[in-house]
């Protein structure tokens, strides 16, 4: 069995994030985390979590309840109706091969000498490793081995000589580095924590008497929130019924030093999200555009690979005045996993997932639009199925520069001898994917599609934004 996710070439995203807190004592949150949670999908699917709490009841009654799979799989009205409380986080995770196991899902939930503290997290630290041996040497023992319980296992000992959880939280902040958005829930506070670079996103909802945390702004439409604002890289907000929404922005570096993940926008982010203000949808459609404008061609159809490549597709019709259609009809009925056929295997799997649509395509050239090639394991035989359809020619266009390092914060793009474009050059690649023509989205236009905001393309260039780590952590502290 294998998953369907692994028919795709793209990087994968590991996990998303969501909080609430209802002032009002009235709602059961439970509810409400699970629609949030549908909402995130996408950000992860192989394991998912709620923890729940009453803010008026015992400090330690948390309730939780976590799952190998999806949201939709591992909660019913019954199991949602046993989390009783006003207060909660959920997590939806991603990991790489070889730790996706029940122990390493979330919200992890700690007893420590406070009360209780539940915790999801999304990204990766970059000295886990360090953090691990410093709590290790003063006694901790780990139930997981995902770098998630080492900042609930510093934030709840720095609990205990500080005199607030937000203090705690900050004191925490001091020793991580690398990728966190954070949603912590103590007995009588929800806080969010954004890290100093803002790799991953973080939003504020408000929904009556409620406040919301969560990855992405589509999961404050899911539940009828308005979005308030975006946690800033580096701030932690401490939401309780005293202070509403505390802010403290002593982690917060000089805006131009910042670094989002570029990927959330041209892949990972649900195109109905905005991620600090800036449309995820309208930065696709500007990839599309760049591509157009930088490496135009002559053809007769533009189409996306679906889904992620379809937006900037749309993109290119727009700038380039090459209609734009439907070349794959995509099977959505597979599931998470399904059996491998056995004859033919490979190409077999991604034309289960995805086929041309002969009447479209055939006897017409064709611009493909994908987001990445990152193995370049699907890219030939997607190109080979559209010629075997009847396309006359086939131009493949990437709405992201070639990968050429491996991501350290959070996503699983992998070591460089596992990159198609390493140490190969454009020529070569279009010859080994069998296009008639191939381009990427140039390095330069990248900030322009988080219109000036500073983005992390350390993945496209080597130049990341903090030190990657001494030790190759991943698969060891997954997130
Ligand atoms: S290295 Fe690439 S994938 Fe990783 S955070 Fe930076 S831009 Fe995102």
């Amino acid at each position: 069995m294998f998953s369907t996710q692994e028919l795709s070439d793209s990087p994968r995203e590991e996990c998303g994030v969501f909080g609430i807190y209802d002032f009002s004592g009235e709602e059961q949150v439970a509810l409400t985390i699970y629609y949030g949670l549908l909402a995130l999908q996408h950000r992860g699917q192989e394991s998912c979590g709620i923890a729940v709490s009453d803010t008026d009841g015992p400090k330690g009654a948390v309730r939780s309840r976590r799952g190998m799979g999806l949201v939709n799989e591992n909660f019913n009205a019954e199991s949602l109706e046993g989390l009783k409380g006003n207060i909660g986080v959920g997590h939806v995770r991603y990991s790489t091969a070889g730790q996706s196991t029940i122990e390493n899902a979330q919200p992890l939930v700690l007893n420590y000498i406070k009360g209780t503290l539940a915790l999801a997290h999304n990204g990766n630290l970059v000295n886990a490793p360090e953090l691990k041996r410093e709590l290790a040497r003063t006694g901790a023992i780990f139930q997981t081995t995902i770098d998630s319980e080492i900042i609930a296992y510093h934030v709840a000992r720095a609990r205990v000589d500080t005199t607030s959880v937000e203090e705690a939280v900050s004191r925490a902040m001091d020793k991580l580095k690398g990728a966190y958005s954070l949603v912590i829930m103590s007995p009588r506070k929800l806080i969010g924590a954004r890290d100093p670079f803002g790799f991953r996103p973080l939003c504020i909802g408000k929904r009556g008497k409620a406040y919301i945390l969560a990855s992405e702004t589509c999961a404050l439409d899911a539940i009828g929130a308005e979005y308030v604002r975006d946690v800033e890289p580096g701030e932690i907000v401490t939401i309780s019924p005293r202070f509403g929404i505390h802010s403290d922005r002593s982690h917060c570096i000089r805006s131009s030093k910042t670094a989002r993940c570029v990927f959330e926008y041209i892949y990972f982010g649900r195109p109905d999200s905005e991620i600090d203000h800036v449309s995820v949808y309208n930065s696709r459609i500007l990839a599309g555009k760049y591509l157009a404008m930088d490496s135009p061609v002559d053809a007769d159809l533009v189409i996306g690979v679906p889904e992620s490549g379809n937006i900037a597709a749309l993109g290119f019709s727009m700038a380039s005045g090459i209609p734009y259609g439907q070349g794959f009809y995509k099977n959505s009925y597979i599931g998470r996993t399904f059996i491998k056929p056995r004859q033919h295997a490979r190409e077999s799997a991604v034309q289960v997932k995805l086929n041309p649509l002969r009447p479209a395509v055939e006897g017409k050239r064709i611009v493909m639009v994908d987001d990445s090639i990152v193995r370049g394991t699907t890219s030939d035989r997607i190109v080979r199925m559209l010629r075997d359809a009847g396309a006359t020619e086939v131009h493949m266009r990437v709405s992201s520069p070639p990968f050429l390092y491996p991501c350290y914060f959070g996503t699983d793009i992998p070591d460089r001898e596992q990159l198609i474009a390493f140490g190969r050059d454009v020529e070569e690649i279009r010859s080994i994917i069998g296009a008639d023509s191939l381009a990427y989205l140039s390095i330069d236009r990248l900030a322009e599609l988080t219109g000036g905001l500073p983005i992390c393309n350390g993945c496209f260039t080597g130049r990341y934004p903090v030190q990657p780590p001494t030790e190759d952590i991943r698969g060891s502290y997954d997130k």
